[in-house]
């Protein structure tokens, strides 16, 4: 089979070896176990199950969440002499018709479809008719609430093992906590499955991650200069942003394309195909932007505002640096972009596209501790990480100076937070705690009269940003706890 394999691979992909687990994949898929594999952006994921479907008697259906990319997937299987088709809503009733008669006629080898489609009556009697060899889950992390990108539709991929006992069942994704992977596997009702943990960390980017000065186009167009003619993303949080940001490059002659979800479909589409073609090399886009970009030079990612999670954060850098090189991920943040998000979340309900305040607050965190990136991540993503300079982030690098006013004052701060915390009962939220040793004003200020306390505007000069920061590291380092329905601080033993 080894030989069969590596033939495959050379006919239809030109590749001589393997990466990372993907041979294991192949060979767990092969062996009908149900498997998990979580491999990074980039890590060759699509292979894992394209080569076993042709290996196999029967179709493989690959369940994938975004229509728009399998037509993509497809159109590149069908150039390589590949049979896949993929079946969606976006498609005439005569085309997908006349695809359903080359799955019963067995000629199809692989079929993309979403999850909605997959749980139809009629999708599941064909499937029925005929033999599937196995079932991919695609974006696996999307069926759990834990992960960052919750849809309600995965949900519903429970079917399958209940409908199609003893056919294997698949399970990719890029990024998965310890969490999301015991959801995946619970959800989807694998049986001892085969569980393949990729490396996280990636090592060919470096990050940076740095508040953000005025709008920030300064610190954008310095990281541009470094990369001219070379491809790379500008992440920025609203509509708005997008287009003040890629008008401004317009402005200083930066070619570059907006993309957002506000655009007419048709330009979205075309400024993604520019982009993905080469013919343009810079996008500035909100995180609507990047799944199934299929570019693999892109070098550098620089997030013009915070994302949402570290999940996100992960997925949005991960498009960099695909082919291996050295690229770098730019974040700009500051404490309104927190205040921002923490207002869409309250705005969006629950499951704000996965999001919520505690990955918030675990981003937020992350910014502003002066730990190795690389080390944090690895670890966010539940892994181990040796060494102990990576060489390749801002703080190991020495440049994570920043912090510097908040730092001297440090003793001093944390004093005064642990004394306002206990001075108000230990009943209150760090944002409250926050206004109240900042002197800023608010309705809660007002309603507890707090403004009359002794802590009022002690650290004022800090600004509430910084106070708040402050807060968040105490609570990293024990000093601190967060709990109860209202998140209120209390002041722990240590
Ligand atoms: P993922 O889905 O994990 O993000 P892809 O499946 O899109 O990654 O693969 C990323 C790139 O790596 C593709 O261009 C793919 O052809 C290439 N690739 C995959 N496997 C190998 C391999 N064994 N050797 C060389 N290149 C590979
Ligand atoms: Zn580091």
């Amino acid at each position: 089979m080894k030989e069969k394999i590596l033939e495959t691979l050379k006919k239809y992909w030109g590749y001589t070896s393997f990466r990372e687990f993907q041979e294991e994949a192949i060979n767990s898929i092969l062996e009908e176990n149900d498997t998990l594999t979580i491999l990074p952006t980039g890590g060759g994921k699509s292979l894992c199950f394209q080569l076993p479907a042709l290996l196999t008697d029967g179709l493989a259906v690959v369940v994938s969440p975004l229509i728009a990319l399998m037509k993509d997937q497809v159109d590149g299987l069908k150039e390589s002499g590949i049979n896949a088709e993929c079946l969606n809503s976006s498609q005439g009733i005569k085309e997908q018709k006349l695809i359903s008669l080359k799955i019963e006629a067995g000629v199809v080898k692989l079929l993309y479809i979403s999850p909605e489609r997959l749980v139809t009556d009629s999708m599941r009697a064909l499937l029925k008719k005929i033999k599937v060899s196995f079932f991919v889950i695609d974006e696996a992390h999307c069926i759990s609430h834990w992960g960052h990108d919750f849809r309600r539709e995965y949900r519903e991929l429970r079917l399958i093992k209940e409908e199609f006992p003893g056919i294997g069942v698949h399970a990719f994704t890029a990024t998965a906590t310890k969490e999301v992977r015991e959801d995946i596997i619970k959800q989807l009702k694998l049986k001892d499955p085969h569980v393949y943990l990729g490396r996280v960390d990636r090592k060919n980017l470096t990050y940076r991650i740095t508040k953000r000065v005025k709008d920030g186009m300064k610190q954008i167009t310095a990281v541009l200069d470094k990369y001219k003619d070379e491809a790379g993303i500008i992440y920025c949080l609203k509509r708005a942003d997008v287009e003040a940001v890629s008008a401004r490059l317009a402005f200083k002659g930066i070619k570059n394309l907006p993309y957002h979800a506000g655009l007419p479909d048709a330009v979205r589409k075309a400024n993604q195909d520019e982009f993905s073609k080469g013919k343009v090399n810079i996008i500035v886009a909100t995180i609507a932007f990047g799944m199934g970009i299929d570019r693999s030079n892109i070098r550098f990612v620089i997030h013009a505002a915070m994302p949402k999670s570290v999940e996100h954060y992960q997925q949005e850098t991960g498009r960099a640096g695909r082919d291996g090189l050295p690229s770098e991920c730019v974040m700009l943040y500051s404490y309104a972009d927190f205040r921002l998000l923490e207002w869409m979340l309250e705005q969006g309900g629950a499951d704000a596209g996965g999001a919520s305040k505690e990955k918030l607050d675990a981003l937020f965190d992350f910014c502003q501790t002066p730990v190795c990136r690389h080390a944090f991540l690895t670890k966010y993503f539940g892994q181990e990480y040796s060494g102990e300079s990576c060489g390749a982030c801002d703080c190991c690098l020495g440049e994570a100076a920043e912090g510097g006013a908040e730092e001297g004052q440090g003793d001093d701060s944390a004093r005064n937070i642990v004394d306002c915390i206990l001075a108000t009962d230990e009943k209150f939220g760090a944002d409250h705690i926050s206004n109240i040793l900042a002197g800023e004003f608010s309705e809660g200020v007002s309603k507890w009269k707090h403004q009359e306390l002794p802590y009022y505007g002690v650290l004022g000069s800090m600004g509430k940003g910084a106070v708040r920061g402050a807060i968040e590291r105490m609570i990293k380092q024990g000093l601190l706890e967060r709990g109860g329905a209202y998140r209120s601080l209390s002041v722990t033993s240590s």
